[in-house]
C-alpha cells in the first residue's frame, strides 16, 4: 500500500482519484517515512492528511485525530477548549451512526471559529485537516454518514 491516493499537506493538495496508477503524482513535502511505510493506510496530523487505501473511513480518521487534539488542548482559550470537544463529539457521533449531513455545517463553522479565535498553533491548525477532509471527501463523508446510520456505527 504505497501509492498516495490523496494528500492535503501544508496547504498543497494532490488528488490522484480517477487517475490510472501509473499516472499518480507523488506529493512533495511529505515526510519520507510516510511515503515509504507500506503499512500506513492513512494518516492525519497538524500538517494535513494522506489517504493511501480507498477503503479507509475518512470519518474514523477524523475522530482519531480530533481525540488527540482534544486531549492536547491546554484549555487556556475557550474556543479551543470547547470547540475541540464539540468537534470530537460530533464526529464521534457520526462515526457511531448517530450523525446527520447537517452536522457537517456545524463542524465547518466550529473549525472556522477555532482557526480564527484561538491563541496558538494547536487551536489554529487542528481544524484544518478535518475541514479539508470534509471539503475534499464530501460525497464519501455524506455516504458514510448514511451507511453508518444504517449499520449503527459498525463498518
Ligand atoms: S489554542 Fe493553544 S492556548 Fe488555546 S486552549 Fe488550545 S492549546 Fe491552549
Amino acid at each position: 500500500m504505497n501509492r498516495i491516493l490523496f494528500s492535503s499537506w501544508k496547504g498543497k493538495v494532490v488528488d490522484n482519484r480517477g487517475r490510472k496508477p501509473e499516472e499518480f503524482i507523488t506529493p512533495e513535502d511529505l515526510p519520507k517515512d510516510l511515503l515509504e511505510n507500506k503499512e500506513t493506510k492513512a494518516f492525519m496530523d497538524w500538517d494535513g492528511f494522506v489517504i493511501k487505501d480507498p477503503e479507509v473511513s475518512i470519518i474514523d480518521l477524523c475522530v482519531q485525530f480530533l481525540e488527540k487534539v482534544r486531549d492536547r488542548s491546554c484549555a487556556k482559550c475557550i474556543p479551543c477548549r470547547i470547540g475541540t470537544e464539540v468537534m470530537y463529539d460530533m464526529m464521534r457521533d457520526i462515526s457511531e451512526g448517530k450523525g446527520r449531513k447537517e452536522d457537517l455545517k456545524v463542524i465547518e463553522s466550529l473549525g472556522d471559529t477555532l482557526h480564527e479565535a484561538t491563541r496558538c498553533k494547536i487551536g489554529r491548525s487542528a481544524p484544518v485537516p478535518v475541514l479539508d477532509a470534509v471539503k475534499y471527501f464530501k460525497d464519501s463523508v455524506e455516504q458514510e454518514i448514511e451507511e453508518k446510520k444504517k449499520l449503527g456505527g459498525k463498518r
